[in-house]
């Protein structure tokens, strides 16, 4: 076996104890005593520990690789549990790296866990990831996924990618020295808002395990090396994006060449240091943009008590209105606003409910752009901050 990421490192030996714990990696020819020293040896960082992070955590742990880095900034939420499966329900309040890290404790002792309990930003990820050999990425926003894609093209590392909406899934392993980066498939992120998130979409919980199993897979391969991988990758998904539906049971594997004109992988690269990645995905508010005037759950309870006369719209799809109602509001979806904007009185105050509070920030906005001139308020935080604050009677979801 040629071609480790690992290749010339100085590997450890292996206890009788690892020996009888990893007797069936032990037992193949393409990992074997010297492809599980080599998982012994390798540091592997894992940026985000929800649905893709999880399973990762879980098996590249009961793999064996030595050192696992975990990122993440979030506390582990009831919502997170129908998919994140390395948190438990008494994990419910506590630190994500937290949680993690006691199940990965549990599951091998012999592992050294070093965790980060904080947002990886353009200000931390170099000094962070500069320590591991391989990044797996887990996380779920566009700007976290260029700032690691663009912090792994700069430091020569590969970065194992997964990403789930809905029913679909997608992997690739994005090593510039290589292949291709994140950047030669995707040179620009969406418009914000555009594509929703797993939050607003929702995201069926096996899916991320799958694709998360995926990626430890990959990484496992990375470490391990093989012949295969020192001929022209073929066994790797280096220079290939898995694509996986979950509901049609289908794999598409797709061919990606690297881009010449890649602004950071390419041949005269632009860029050489890492970027604001809350401007690059356009989440800045620009100069000229209008802002959108909000209003509280509570602010919003204590005008209705007043009997303010207020507009309050709903533009929640009817799956999520199935789930909870809002008192008073009335359906209009957002794809619909800008063309029914004689249903509103421009002499009262409308106020926009969605789930979180985002996407009702677009419904103002195409009332506006449809040329409306009454008061549009924006309810905080959405539907979910009026369940947990005004009517706990209510589910958050
Ligand atoms: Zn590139």
């Amino acid at each position: 076996m040629t071609e480790s990421i690992l290749k010339d490192r100085e590997l450890p030996d292996l206890t009788n104890d690892e020996i009888s714990r990893y007797s069936r990696h032990l037992l193949l020819p393409e990992i074997g005593v010297e492809g599980q020293k080599r998982l012994k040896a390798a540091k592997v960082l894992l940026v985000g520990t929800g649905g893709l992070g999880a399973p990762l955590a879980l098996y590249l742990a009961a793999a064996g690789v030595g050192t696992l880095g975990i990122v993440d900034f979030d506390v582990v939420e009831e919502s997170n549990l129908q998919r994140q499966v390395i948190h438990s329900t008494r994990d419910v309040g506590r630190p994500k790296v937290a949680s993690a890290k006691d199940r990965i404790k549990g599951i091998n002792p012999h592992i050294n866990v070093i965790t980060y309990n904080t947002m990886l930003t353009s200000a931390n990820a170099l000094d962070i990831i500069k320590d591991y050999d391989i990044v797996a990425d887990g996380t779920d926003n566009y700007q976290t996924r260029y700032l690691v894609n663009d912090a792994c093209v700069l430091l020569g590392k590969p970065n194992v990618y997964g990403s789930i909406f809905q029913f679909e899934g997608q992997a690739s392993v994005f090593y510039a020295k290589e292949g291709p980066c994140y950047r030669c498939l995707y040179p620009e992120p969406p418009p914000p808002g555009l594509v929703p998130s797993c939050a607003e979409g929702g995201v069926v919980g096996v899916l991320p395990g799958i694709v998360g199993c995926i990626q430890a897979n990959e990484t496992i391969k990375l470490i391990v090396g093989s012949t295969e991988y020192s001929n022209n990758t073929a066994c790797s998904l280096i220079g290939k994006l898995l694509l996986f539906d979950a509901w049609k049971m289908s794999f598409r594997t797709l061919k990606l060449d690297k881009d010449t004109q890649c602004p950071i992988c390419g041949k005269t690269p632009s860029i050489h240091e890492l970027i604001d990645y809350e401007q690059f995905c356009g989440l800045k508010k620009q100069a000229d943009e209008e802002p959108v005037e909000i209003i509280t759950a509570k602010e919003l309870k204590a005008r209705m008590d007043a009997g303010d006369s207020l507009q309050i719209i709903d533009i929640r799809e009817p799956h999520e209105r199935a789930i909870a109602k809002f008192p008073n509001a009335k359906p209009i979806p957002l794809g619909q606003m800008a063309r029914r904007v004689d249903e509103f009185d421009d002499k009262i105050d409308s106020v926009f409910i969605c789930k979180i509070g985002q996407r009702s920030v677009f419904a103002i906005r195409a009332l506006r752009e449809a040329g409306y001139a009454g008061r549009l308020l924006n309810l905080k935080d959405g539907f979910n901050a009026w369940a947990r604050e005004v009517d706990t009677s209510l589910p958050v979801y």
